[in-house]
Formats: C-alpha cells, sequence, structure tokens
C-alpha cells in the first residue's frame, strides 16, 4: 500500500488546494510554493509513489497527466511560449511528496535545466 502524503488529503478535499482541473483520472493544483509565474502540479488520483513505482497498469493515466499539461498549458497562455515538465525522482531527484506528480512550469525564460 503507499503511503498517506499531503496529496491524498488534497485529493480528498480535506486540506485546500488551488485547484486548476480534475477529472476521474487526474487532480491540478497551483504549487503552495511556486517557482515561476504558472506552477502547477498535475497527479494520478491514486498514489504511485515515485517514478520507481511506475508499471504497465499506470500507462494510461500517466499519458493523460501529459495531455491535462496542455491543456493547462493553453489555458494559463503559456503554451506558445513554451514552458517545462518535470517529475522528480527519490532523494537525488529532489522528490519531496511521495505522490508521483508533474510540476508544470512556465510564464517566463527558464533557462536551460543546470544540474
Ligand atoms: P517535489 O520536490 O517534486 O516532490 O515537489 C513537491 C512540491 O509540492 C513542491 O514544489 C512543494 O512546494 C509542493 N507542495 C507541498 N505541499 C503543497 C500543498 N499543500 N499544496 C500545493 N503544493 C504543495
Amino acid at each position: 500500500m503507499a503511503q498517506e502524503t499531503i496529496f491524498s488529503k488534497i485529493l480528498r478535499k480535506e486540506i485546500p488546494a488551488d485547484i486548476v482541473y480534475e477529472d476521474d483520472r487526474v487532480t491540478a493544483f497551483r504549487d503552495i510554493h511556486p517557482k515561476a509565474p504558472t506552477h502547477v502540479l498535475i497527479i494520478p488520483n491514486y498514489n504511485i509513489p515515485t517514478a520507481n513505482d511506475v508499471s504497465e497498469k499506470d500507462e494510461a493515466v500517466l499519458g493523460h497527466l501529459f495531455i491535462v499539461a496542455a491543456k493547462i498549458a493553453q489555458a494559463e497562455g503559456i503554451a506558445e511560449d513554451g514552458y517545462r515538465l518535470i517529475v522528480n525522482c527519490n532523494k537525488f531527484g529532489g522528490q519531496e511528496v511521495f505522490h508521483l506528480h508533474m510540476h508544470l512550469i512556465g510564464g517566463k525564460p527558464l533557462g536551460m535545466m543546470v544540474v
């Protein structure tokens, strides 16, 4: 069983979040500490803890994350200029919340990825 996280509470509406999109498979809400004018997290409605835990059964929902990301980018008016999609994994990836999520970041030039 995947661990309970703060994102489970957001999904159950037990704590507030600025939800920008939701359907039966994924939910998207604004990051509480935005790194750019648009910083949205898109999460599956069930917990996959990390990218290491992805399996065949998750294929459709993970594809759907990308479709929803593109829709939100359009809605935010950042699609044409461009944006960055990030999934962090475990300690070296800088993952803090162990419910797989895609960061959608944009609204300003983000520069090159620095590692
Ligand atoms: P990561 O480092 O990839 O695990 O990213 C976790 C992200 O979740 C961080 O950017 C946090 O700012 C964000 N975050 C943590 N708690 C909340 C919350 N309650 N509502 C919205 N975003 C959150």
